[in-house]
């Protein structure tokens, strides 16, 4: 696909990245933990500027990009559906760096409540608490989903626990970042049974200067891992140069950066 007319390439990917090593280094997509080379995919870009993202570092940039927000401003975006979660947080519009290229371990927040065992290892982690599996474990008969239970008129005190410790999560992560927006991302929000309790929980649980100052955004988009997504990844480089493409250097190149030097 690369030819004259590719202006630039996005790679989007879950999981811990080695942006330097040009690695995946975990991910849920490869269970048996081995890193992966994204090497091939830079020789084949050759030039060609290619932008390495975390999948849901991607999705905030693209949520930016095709909502008219300012791009320079702080975004937390929270993304869920049942049983996962990521989260992104833009500074400046830019992915915050850390130790290693990941998404914000929101999902693996954990609350002193009795789950299933998460991938991760450990109990009480939020994305397990946000699924099907923890309304059962409090009493949401079998027949019953988190998605089948948001389209009907009853009252399910399994879910109001849910939505009081997803609120719990959430809030707490919005005072810690104190982002100009919080967005969140899932196919539950297009209930108002789900959408309309979580963020009311969410303001109410956000210290009061900052309750009146952060916008609550909701997005419906059902799919996170999407090449759309890593697209945009690509033209954020175009917009802004918050997010550089991290391009192959070859053998050639760095002869010619070394005789600069
Ligand atoms: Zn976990």
């Amino acid at each position: 696909m690369v030819d004259d007319q590719t202006l630039a390439i996005g790679v989007g990917a879950a999981g811990l990245i080695d942006a330097e090593a040009h690695e995946i280094l975990m991910s849920s997509a490869i269970p048996d933990q081995r890193a992966i080379s994204l090497q091939p995919i830079y020789e084949v870009a050759a030039k060609c500027p290619l932008v390495l993202a975390n999948d849901m570092q991607a999705l905030a940039i693209r949520w930016m990009l095709t909502h008219r927000a300012e791009i320079s401003q702080d975004v937390l975006l929270v993304g869920f559906v049942d049983g996962s979660m990521g989260a992104a947080m833009l500074i400046e519009g830019k992915p915050n760096r850390g130790c290693v290229m990941a998404c914000n371990e929101l999902g693996h927040t954990r609350m002193p409540v009795e789950t299933d065992r998460c991938y991760c290892g450990q109990t009480g982690c939020l994305e397990v608490i946000c699924s099907t599996s923890f309304l059962r474990r409090n009493g949401l008969p079998k027949e019953h989903t988190l998605q089948s239970i948001l389209s009907m008129e009853e009252r399910f005190p399994s879910l109001d626990r849910m939505l009081e410790l997803l609120a719990t999560g959430i809030a707490n992560s919005v005072n810690f970042v104190r982002p100009h927006r919080l967005v969140l991302v899932s196919n539950l929000l297009r209930y108002e049974k789900f959408s309309v309790p979580l963020t009311r929980q969410i303001r109410g649980m956000l210290l009061s200067e900052l309750a009146d100052r952060v916008r609550i955004d909701l997005w419906d988009q059902p799919a996170f891992q999407s090449a759309e997504t890593a697209g945009w990844a690509a033209l954020a480089n175009l917009y802004t140069d918050a997010w550089e493409p991290t391009t192959m250097t070859t053998s050639g190149d760095k002869e010619k950066v070394a005789a600069k030097t």
